[in-house]
C-alpha cells in the first residue's frame, strides 16, 4: 500500500513542496492539515498535485479544540499514519504586542510548539499502531534556535530561562507572553518555539523510542528565503534576505529543493 502521511501548514511553502515531492514518487498519500481549506485545495491544484495523491484536512494549531477535532476527523477517516510531519509556523518579528491563540497562549509558542506537541502526543497512537516499516515523527526545526550556529548568535537569541512564563500561562496577563518571563519580543519568540520543537523530539526519543519503533526527528531545512513565513517582515528585508542568503551565507534553497530534501527525509 501508499504511505499515507500527515504535514501540517501543507498550503505554501516548505508544507507544499513536500506534499508535491511525495505525490510524485506515487508512493505516498499526503493529508494536508491546513486551516485555510480554500487556500489549500488552490495550493494542490495549481502545484500539479495529482487528485488522489491527497485529501484537505482542517487544522488550525492556534486552536486546541481544532487540533483535538482534527485527531477525532482522521481517526474517522480510517487511514493508517505512518509519517506525521510538523511544519506549519508563523513568524511575527515585527511585532509590537503579543497576540493570541483561541485558548490564550502567545501566538508564536502557541501555534509552532503547543499546537503541534498536542497534535504529536494525541497521534502517537496512530503511528504506534501503523504497520509501515519505518514510522516516523518529524519536527521542522531551525538553525535560528541553535546558538552553536551564525544565525543563532543573531540576537535576539533563544532562550528559555526557567520557563516561568510557560509555567505561568504564557498569557501576558497575570504574567509574560514569554516562555522565560521576560518582555515581548516576537523574533525571540519564534526562535523559543524552535528551540522547543527540537527539545520535544529529543525527549520523545528518550521517552518512547525503544518502546515503539517510531524515529523521531527534526530538521533545518536550509534557508527557503522566499517563502511566507517572511511574510510579516519590513518590505526591505523581504527584498535583500533572499539575494543576502544566496550570495552571501550561500544558505538559500528553493522551495523545490527544501521539498525534496524533507521528502527524502520523510
Ligand atoms: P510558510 O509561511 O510558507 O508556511 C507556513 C505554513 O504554516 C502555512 O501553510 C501556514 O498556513 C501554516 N500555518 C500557520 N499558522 C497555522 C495555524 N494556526 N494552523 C495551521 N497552519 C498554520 O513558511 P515556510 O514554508 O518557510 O515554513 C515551514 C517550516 O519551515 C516552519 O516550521 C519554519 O519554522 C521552518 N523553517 C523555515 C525556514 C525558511 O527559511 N523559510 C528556515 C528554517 C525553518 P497559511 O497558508 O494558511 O498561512
Amino acid at each position: 500500500r501508499k504511505g499515507s502521511v500527515i504535514i501540517t501548514g501543507a498550503s505554501s511553502g516548505l508544507g507544499l513542496a513536500t506534499a508535491k515531492a511525495l505525490a510524485e514518487t506515487g508512493k505516498w498519500h499526503v493529508i494536508m492539515a491546513c486551516r485555510d481549506f480554500l487556500k489549500a485545495e488552490r495550493a494542490a491544484k495549481s502545484a500539479g498535485i495529482a487528485k488522489e495523491n491527497y485529501t484537505i484536512m482542517h487544522l488550525d494549531l492556534a486552536s486546541l479544540d481544532s487540533v483535538r477535532q482534527f485527531v477525532d476527523n482522521f481517526r474517522q477517516s480510517g487511514r493508517p499514519l505512518d509519517v506525521l510531519v510538523c511544519n506549519a509556523a508563523v513568524y511575527l518579528p515585527t511585532a509590537r504586542e503579543p497576540t493570541y491563540t483561541a485558548d490564550g497562549f502567545e501566538l508564536s509558542v502557541g501555534t509552532n510548539h503547543l499546537g503541534h506537541f498536542l497534535l504529536s502526543r494525541l497521534l502517537l497512537d496512530d503511528l504506534n499502531k501503523s504497520d509501515y516499516p519505518s514510522k516516523r515523527l518529524i519536527i521542522v526545526g531551525s538553525i535560528t534556535g541553535n546558538t552553536n550556529t551564525l544565525a543563532g548568535n543573531v540576537p535576539p537569541k533563544a532562550n528559555l530561562g526557567d520557563m516561568r512564563g510557560l509555567a505561568g500561562g504564557l498569557n501576558g496577563l497575570n504574567t509574560s507572553a514569554m516562555i522565560d518571563g521576560g518582555s515581548f519580543d516576537g523574533a525571540k519568540a519564534y526562535k523559543d518555539s524552535k528551540v522547543c520543537n527540537m527539545l520535544t523530539m529529543q525527549e520523545f526519543h528518550r521517552r518512547y523510542h525503544d518502546e515503539t519503533g517510531i524515529t523521531f526527528a527534526s530538521l533545518y531545512p536550509g534557508c527557503i528565503a522566499t517563502t511566507g513565513l517572511f511574510r510579516e517582515h519590513i518590505p526591505l528585508f523581504r527584498l535583500l534576505f533572499p539575494p543576502f542568503q544566496k550570495y552571501i551565507t550561500k544558505g538559500f534553497v528553493s522551495e523545490d529543493e527544501s521539498g525534496k530534501r524533507l521528502a527524502q527525509v520523510i
